[in-house]
C-alpha cells in the first residue's frame, strides 16, 4: 500500500537531541492517538483504523497499511531519540514528516502496556514486540503496523485521576483524528469505540483535481452545511500559498471550535493566523462571534520552525507579518466575492 521510501531507524546524535524541543507528549488518550496517527501517516498509510476501549484509557489500537517496521528494528523504534525521519540538523530544518523527535513510542511505552506489531514489505511474517517484557514473537498480519496501547497511566494513578469521563476522552480522541482527516483526504480513517463504529471518513472517490477530494472530506467531517455556507479560497502571496474554505459570516459560532489551520499539512494553533483570520472578518462579524474555517498554508519549510513545542501544535514563522498579511488577504478576498467559490446549494 505504501509508496513511502523507508529509512532505517537510528539513534539521533546527542548534539541533535539537544536541539529538539523535548518534553512530555502524553497527557491523555487523545495525545497518544495523535502521535500514533502521525506515525501511520509518516509510514505512507492509506487506511488507518483506530479502536478504543473506555475512551482510550483501557485500549488504543491504531492499525495502518503503511511501510511497516522490520523485525530487527522493532526494539529500536521504542528507544528514546531513535527515528527514521531525520539524521542531521539540516534535516530538522526542513522536516517534512509529522514526527522527527523519536520520542513518542518511548514516552507512550513508559506510561502504558505497549505492543508493536508490524510487517514490512518482503518479510514473511509479522512480529509482535511486547514493550514491557521484551518478548518478540511471530503473528499473522498483512503489511503494515499496529500499535496497541493498554491501561494508559496504570502505573501513575495521579495522572490517571486527571482523566475525564470516557465520553469526554473519546470526544478528544475523535477530534485528534478529525484534525488529521481534514488534512488528508487521500487517507481513509475509521474509529471504533467499544466495538461500535463511531466515525468513518472514506477516501473521496472524485474524478479530477485534488480540490474536489478536499471538499468531499470537508463535507464529510464538518458537514454538508459547512461546504454550502463557505467560500473557497486560493491565494498566493510571496512564497506563501493558501487554500481552503472560509465560512460565511452567518456561520460564525460562539466558540472558536471550528477553526482548522494547517501549515505544510500539520495542524497548528497559531495566534498570528487566528488574529489575521479574525481581522479579515472584522467588518462582517459582530461581537465575539468566531469564524469557521479550514485553512491550508503552504510555506517554504525553512521559513517555519516546527520544533518549538513538544507536541508540535505550535510553530514559529520566520516572518510572521508576511503570514498575517497573506492569511488576512486570502480570507478577505474570498469573502469579498460572496458565494463565488461556494458550492451551489440545492434550490429551495
Ligand atoms: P518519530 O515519529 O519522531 O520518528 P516515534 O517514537 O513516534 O518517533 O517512532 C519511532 C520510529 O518508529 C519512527 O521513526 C518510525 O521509523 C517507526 N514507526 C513508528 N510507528 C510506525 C508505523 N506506524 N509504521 C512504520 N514505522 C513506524
Ligand atoms: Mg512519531
Amino acid at each position: 500500500a505504501s509508496k513511502a521510501a523507508r529509512r532505517p531507524i537510528c539513534d539521533l546524535p546527542d548534539e541533535l537531541v539537544s536541539q529538539i524541543a523535548a518534553g512530555e507528549v502524553v497527557e491523555r488518550p487523545a495525545s497518544v492517538v495523535r502521535e500514533l496517527v502521525d506515525n501511520a501517516l509518516d509510514a505512507g498509510a492509506t487506511q488507518i483504523t483506530l479502536r478504543l476501549l473506555a475512551g482510550g484509557v483501557r485500549l488504543i489500537s491504531v492499525e495502518d497499511d503503511g511501510c511497516g517496521i522490520p523485525q530487527a528494528e522493532l526494539a529500536v523504534a521504542l528507544r528514546r531519540h531513535a527515528t527514521s525521519k531525520i539524521r542531521t540538523l539540516d534535516d530538522l530544518e526542513s522536516v517534512a514528516t509529522m514526527g522527527f523527535r523519536g520520542e513518542a513510542l518511548a514516552a507512550i511505552a513508559s506510561v502504558s502496556e505497549l505492543a508493536l506489531l508490524s510487517r514490512p514489505a518482503g518479510q514473511d511474517s509479522a512480529f509482535l514486540l511486547d514493550a514491557r517484557s521484551g518478548e518478540l514473537r511471530p503473528v499473522a498480519r498483512a503489511m503494515g503496523t499496529t500499535v496497541e496501547v493498554k491501561e494508559l497511566f496504570f502505573s501513575t494513578p495521579a495522572r490517571r485521576k486527571f482523566l475525564k469521563t470516557d465520553t469526554t476522552e473519546l470526544a478528544h480522541c475523535v477530534e485528534a483524528v478529525r484534525r488529521h482527516a481534514l488534512a488528508r483526504p487521500d487517507v481513509g480513517f475509521a474509529i471504533w469505540h467499544e466495538g461500535k463504529l463511531v466515525q468513518q471518513w472514506r477516501i473521496a472517490l472524485t474524478h479530477g483535481a485534488g480540490a474536489g477530494a478536499l471538499e468531499r472530506r470537508l463535507a464529510d467531517v464538518l458537514g454538508e452545511e459547512f461546504l454550502e455556507q463557505s467560500v473557497a479560497l486560493t491565494h498566493q502571496e510571496g512564497r506563501i500559498t493558501l487554500t481552503g474554505r472560509a465560512g460565511l459570516p452567518d456561520t460564525a459560532r460562539a466558540r472558536a471550535d471550528q477553526q482548522y489551520c494547517y501549515v505544510n499539512g500539520r495542524f497548528v494553533r497559531d495566534k498570528v493566523v487566528a488574529h489575521a483570520a479574525r481581522s479579515a472578518y472584522e467588518d462582517v462579524l459582530h461581537g465575539q462571534r468566531q469564524p469557521v474555517y479550514a485553512l491550508y498554508i503552504d510555506i517554504d519549510p525553512a521559513r517555519v520552525d516546527v520544533n518549538v513545542h513538544p507536541t508540535k501544535i505550535e510553530v514559529r514563522f520566520r516572518d510572521s507579518r508576511e503570514v498575517h498579511q497573506a492569511v488576512r488577504h486570502a480570507i478577505e478576498s474570498a469573502l469579498a466575492a460572496p458565494r463565488a467559490g461556494a458550492v451551489a446549494a440545492a434550490p429551495p
